[in-house]
């Protein structure tokens, strides 16, 4: 069976993974499921900027796709960057399989502050939707409230919601027709 399938990178909360699981097949209407966690990104790390790269995350990321991955988002707790920024909350290939969020940054103690689990929750699952809506084709939205949305700070992503806008669920629809019409058994079309 097609699903989407949610990878831990390490040690990785546990309250958001599930909670990830949920809002992913909630906001997309795939089967979601829990692939065997794998190691600590180890050789992703750059000593330099004390960070882990998302690009080589992704590239070890592809390597875990199995038959029946919709797609594979990878979860981990470790700081990322790409080389022209300072931090990304994630990162994904564009109409590709592999996605990548990070909690660190969604944590409140991250900001001095003391630590909130709900906040913590609701700030992955809206990364996590983000992440994989561009691996279905969504690029970002200009509704400051759509989880599609691009958020520089986490003010940016408390303000989102976990629902795909008007615009964003239209071609999400579009772009995963021909996923779908796979999916349900007797539904093949031709043209
Ligand atoms: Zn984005
Ligand atoms: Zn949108």
């Amino acid at each position: 069976m097609k699903a989407i399938s949610i990878v831990a990178l390490g040690e990785v909360d546990e309250e958001s993974l599930s909670a990830i699981e949920a809002g992913l097949w909630q906001a997309f209407g795939f089967d979601v499921r829990r692939a065997d966690a794998r190691p600590e990104p180890a050789g992703a790390y750059d000593a330099q900027r004390g960070q882990y790269s998302s690009v080589l995350i992704l590239r070890d990321l592809l390597g875990y796709v199995s038959q029946g991955d919709v797609r594979l988002v990878g979860v981990t707790e470790k700081d990322l960057f790409i080389p022209m920024l300072s931090f990304v909350f994630g990162q994904a290939q564009l109409n590709g399989v592999a996605a990548v969020i990070s909690l660190a940054r969604l944590r409140q103690e991250f900001y001095g502050l003391p630590p909130s689990r709900p906040v913590l929750i609701s700030r992955s699952v809206k990364e996590a939707i983000h992440e994989v809506g561009h691996t279905f084709g969504l690029t970002h939205c200009a509704d400051s409230t759509c989880p599609m949305s691009l958020s520089n700070n986490v003010r940016q992503v408390d303000v989102k919601g976990e629902d795909l806008c008007r615009n964003c669920s239209i071609i999400f629809e579009e772009n995963t027709n021909h996923i779908r019409s796979r999916i349900k058994p007797g539904a093949e079309v031709r043209k």
